[in-house]
């Protein structure tokens, strides 16, 4: 059993893995500011033995008390509406808020793992996208906040490992969707969903060719925890390499929730990256990690968690 603290614990990501840890016996100490989560996500985690919560913004000095044998920063905007709505503090969390975490980690001689992210490759040039790609991020552009805060969280990082000797693992996690997402996320899939379950038009940012590589909740989850477990101390990518078109993805959330909504396309989204999908080959080899729900299953566990909340 470990002791784990979870910044960013109350959003999408962190609350799924609080869960996943409290669910292997592990203890959490969830660290939120609650800017683009609530309590809700926390339903049932709350009063579990094990799990605290701590009201908190890691951007500002973080001290726990106790032993803590991982740290793991998920603390961040993360959803382009949110991010681009709210660029400081974005910019704050990846790089003050990592510098926090890692200064925790390392008073408490404990593993750190970053939440980073497929936006460190920018709108890429190379694909799919291997690790060793160093990507294509223009760091004036609006996306810029978000991807250059996270390639700079991965470089404090690896001069923590390098120059401390931290015990330290690097994420970068690909479009993962599932249940409690918030309805008012804004991404792609939290919306069409939303949008078909209320026959409102299904809302496509340009003509749609753009693609993703959904990863559903469960199988990031799976794959963070062993990536946690590992020695692997390289960036690992983790997603789903089934890349699917924004238009193609709105066709399949109308299939599944046998919705009438129309697809109305408008005007392309600021700086959005053309074409992402992971190559998964070092999660494969070194986690033994390979996603197992495909995109219409997890469309379908989606929807019916919408339709069953909202
Ligand atoms: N997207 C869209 N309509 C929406 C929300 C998103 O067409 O209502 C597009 C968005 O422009 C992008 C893709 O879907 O091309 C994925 O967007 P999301 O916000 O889910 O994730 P990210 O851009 O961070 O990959």
């Amino acid at each position: 059993m470990a002791r784990a603290v979870v910044t960013g614990g109350a959003g999408f990501l962190g609350s799924h893995l609080c869960r996943g840890l409290l669910d292997r016996g592990d203890e959490v100490v969830c660290m939120d500011n609650l800017s683009t989560s609530s309590l809700d996500s926390l339903s049932g985690l709350v009063g579990r033995p094990g799990f605290e919560f701590v009201e908190h913004d890691v951007s500002e000095f973080v001290d726990v008390s106790g032993p803590v044998d991982a740290v793991l920063h998920f603390a961040s905007p993360a959803s382009p509406a949110d991010y681009l709505r709210m660029p400081i503090q974005t910019l704050k969390v990846g790089s003050l808020g990592t510098h926090n975490g890692l200064g925790l980690a390392l008073s408490k001689k404990a593993t750190f793992l970053l939440a980073s992210t497929s936006e460190v490759y920018g709108d890429p040039q190379v694909h799919p996208q291997p690790e060793t790609y160093q990507g294509h991020v223009d760091p004036v552009g609006p996306r810029g906040v978000y991807d250059e805060a996270k390639r700079f969280a991965e470089a404090m990082t690896m001069a923590y490992h390098r120059h401390h000797g931290l015990d330290t693992r690097i994420v970068r996690i690909f479009n993962t969707y599932g249940p409690r997402m918030r309805p008012d996320d804004g991404r792609a899939v939290s919306n069409f969903v939303m949008q078909a379950l209320r026959g409102r038009p299904l809302t496509v940012h340009g003509d749609g060719a753009q693609t993703r590589s959904f990863c559903y909740v469960d199988d990031q989850i799976r794959g963070l925890l062993a990536l946690l477990d590992s020695d692997v101390r390289v960036p690992v990518n983790i997603g789903n390499p089934d890349e699917v078109t924004v238009a193609e993805l709105a066709r399949l959330v109308l299939e599944v929730t046998g919705s009438g909504s129309p697809i109305e396309h408008g005007d392309p989204a600021p700086d959005d990256p053309g074409r992402r999908c992971p190559d998964i080959e070092r999660a494969r080899r070194h986690l033994g990690w390979t996603p197992e729900i495909g995109l219409r299953a997890g469309v379908e566990r989606t929807a019916a968690w919408f339709a069953s909340r909202c």
